[in-house]
């Protein structure tokens, strides 16, 4: 097996892992808004720099690693998953029907395939850790709340990659105001920013989830209850689409996961009640402790997977 490189695209920086035979072999990490590079710039020249980023990380990596096959990437944006192409990018708004992955693979002389980071996380979770059932919902928490779906041990983006944008279910109706323009997304309660913003509807003072964390575990009753929110939404959420996908295996990940345990209590006592009751007891909740290498990991696979299906 050739060596693969992972890249996962995040809010401030691009991380590269090279992996050889199943195992991250090396890991670098290069600062890259693509947020800022989009909003300082026209898209025409935004989309020149963002690709002149990447390649030149992928140029660094690969005079380490020549022996590298094939290139994959977790982007965050709606994927379309026959062409390739970045349809639109919640975060990065001027970036419509971008070709990271043909304008890449010619500046690199490589495949590269692209897929939504969430997506790429779940199946990077999937291939690292040993679970029962061939069937997984992932939920990153985060800025935002990601979901990736596994179905038969693969990847399932959706007809047309849009699949599993579980963070804008809406479990509030008329609730809080979502960057999506609807109203009681999930995400706005149970993200970090959503802890952050119950915080500060309880006491109007604006913190960080993880200031938040540190509060609620030395007993800050507001603390508690804004993670409380947070557990309760998740969980109306996952029990709609436990009901839908009959899939009893849920892995959370994302950086906000570190505060499982003040999420949890609420988290499980909402969903056993939302539940059908013969379903009530039969779902398994686990958190990551792959650390951040899954979006890597679950790159680096799926341009190996996606050579393997094209041949
Ligand atoms: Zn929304």
């Amino acid at each position: 097996m050739t060596k693969l490189i992972g890249i996962d695209v995040g809010g401030t920086n691009l991380r590269l892992g090279v992996l050889d035979d199943g195992l991250v072999i090396d890991d670098m990490r290069f600062q890259a808004n693509f947020s800022d590079i989009c909003k300082n710039n026209t898209t025409d020249i935004a989309w020149h720099k963002i690709l002149e980023v990447t390649a030149s990380a992928i140029k660094v990596m690969l005079k380490k690693h020549p022996d590298v096959g094939a290139i994959g990437i977790g982007f965050p944006g709606f994927i379309d998953p026959n062409t390739q192409q970045i349809l639109q990018s919640p975060n990065l708004p001027g970036l419509l029907n971008a070709d990271l992955s043909g304008d890449l693979s010619r500046m690199v002389g490589l495949p590269v395939i692209v897929e939504n980071d969430a997506l790429v996380a779940a199946y990077g979770e999937f291939c690292s850790l040993e679970f029962a059932d061939k069937n997984l919902i992932y939920v990153g928490l985060g800025t935002g709340v990601g979901g990736g779906l596994i179905l038969n041990g693969q990847p399932f983006g959706g007809q047309h990659g849009m699949a599993m944008e579980i963070g804008h279910m809406i479990t509030v109706p008329d609730g809080r105001l979502c960057g999506c323009g609807n109203n009681g997304c999930m995400e706005q309660y149970a993200s970090a920013t959503g802890v952050s913003h119950s915080y500060q509807n309880f006491t109007g003072k604006i913190f960080t989830a993880d200031a938040i964390a540190t509060l609620a575990r030395a007993g800050d009753v507001d603390a508690i209850k804004a993670y409380e929110i947070a557990g309760l939404n998740l969980a109306s959420a996952m029990a709609n689409i436990i009901k839908v996908l009959d899939i009893r295996q849920i892995l959370i990940g994302g950086g906000m996961s570190q505060a499982w345990d003040l999420m949890a209590h609420t988290f499980q006592a909402t969903l056993s009640k939302a539940l059908i009751p013969v379903l009530r007891g039969q779902v398994k909740v686990e958190i990551s402790n792959t650390g951040d290498q899954a979006g890597i990991i679950g790159a680096a696979l799926l341009s190996l997977h996606s050579q393997s299906q094209n041949t």
